[in-house]
């Protein structure tokens, strides 16, 4: 795991209503363009106040471990200050790429993309639930719905709009994409991730916006099928993925705030994830 990236400034400062009224703003502009999506301006529940902020984002690179469907990313430098007088980088990247977003489109026929997901879901009450210990055994660790029962009995139940993650420790492998893809002699692959049942319990049972993972999928990476995406996903959640940072942040009270992806029609895309604690 990368050390976290942790700034304490003036964050009281920034009074929760200045925040959301500056959110609120945002949002009412994108409502004048996309009158379809203006349910968007439900209010959100955060903490209140915050004191850090923490970056829940791996940095973007060329290394960074990919799923094997997708192509790995490209970074060059395209302009430079010398030659041409500022500084531009070409990237090539598939959107499932680094930290990313999964929008419902990804796996549901008439699903909505990404860039249509109402803005207020991008803000949501945290919950980490943390497999640490089961994982460091079994690479097919998987979150149960024991797992978010033993968090609501030590936390109270999730609140309405939560985002809940999943913290494995895979991250520490981030740095060689072999062991983070962790492969067996067959090529299947094995890393921990959400069961369909508790994916279907979270997306039923229980109020949320999407769920997240510090691995490459919201699925076990063994899993024959994409069932915990489908469970999410066809239920109108999103997922975020390869997450960074989640043991440095409380199981319960912080904030996050996700910068999703916009471009038409995305299946989902990097993401830049940030935590309010
Ligand atoms: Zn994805």
């Amino acid at each position: 795991m990368c050390a976290p990236t942790v700034m304490h400034s003036v964050r009281e400062e920034i009074s929760r209503r200045g925040f959301l009224t500056a959110i609120g703003g945002a949002v009412a502009a994108a409502a004048v363009q996309t009158p379809a999506v203006a349910q968007q301006q439900n209010p959100v529940r955060l903490a209140k106040g915050f004191r850090d902020v923490h970056d829940l984002t791996h940095t973007f690179t060329a290394k960074t471990p990919v799923f094997p469907a997708f192509k790995p990313i490209q970074i060059k430098p395209k302009f430079s200050i010398a030659k041409d007088g500022f500084f531009a980088n070409e990237i090539t990247f598939d959107e499932h790429t680094g930290t990313h977003m999964d929008g419902p489109a990804h796996f549901v026929q008439g699903g909505l993309t990404a860039d249509r997901l109402p803005a207020g879901k991008f803000i949501a009450p945290l919950a980490v639930i943390s497999i640490e210990s089961r994982a460091a055994k079994d690479a097919d660790a998987v979150v149960t719905i024991d797992d978010v029962l033993a968090w609501e009995k030590q936390h109270g139940r999730l609140p309405a709009g939560a985002f809940v993650a999943m913290y494995s420790g895979w991250g520490s492998r981030i740095a060689n994409a072999e062991r983070f893809l962790n492969k067996d002699a067959k090529g299947t692959m094995h890393a921990p991730g959400f069961g369909e049942d508790v994916a279907k319990f979270l997306a039923k049972e229980r109020d949320i916006v999407g769920a997240g993972v510090d691995t490459l999928s919201l699925d076990i990476a063994a899993a024959p099928k994409f069932v915990a995406h489908l469970a999410f996903l066809g239920a109108g959640k999103y997922g975020v993925e390869l997450m960074a940072n989640l043991n440095t942040v409380p199981a319960s009270g912080a904030t996050i705030v996700i910068g999703g992806p916009k471009h038409e029609g995305a299946s989902g895309g990097p993401v830049r994830v940030y935590a309010l604690v």
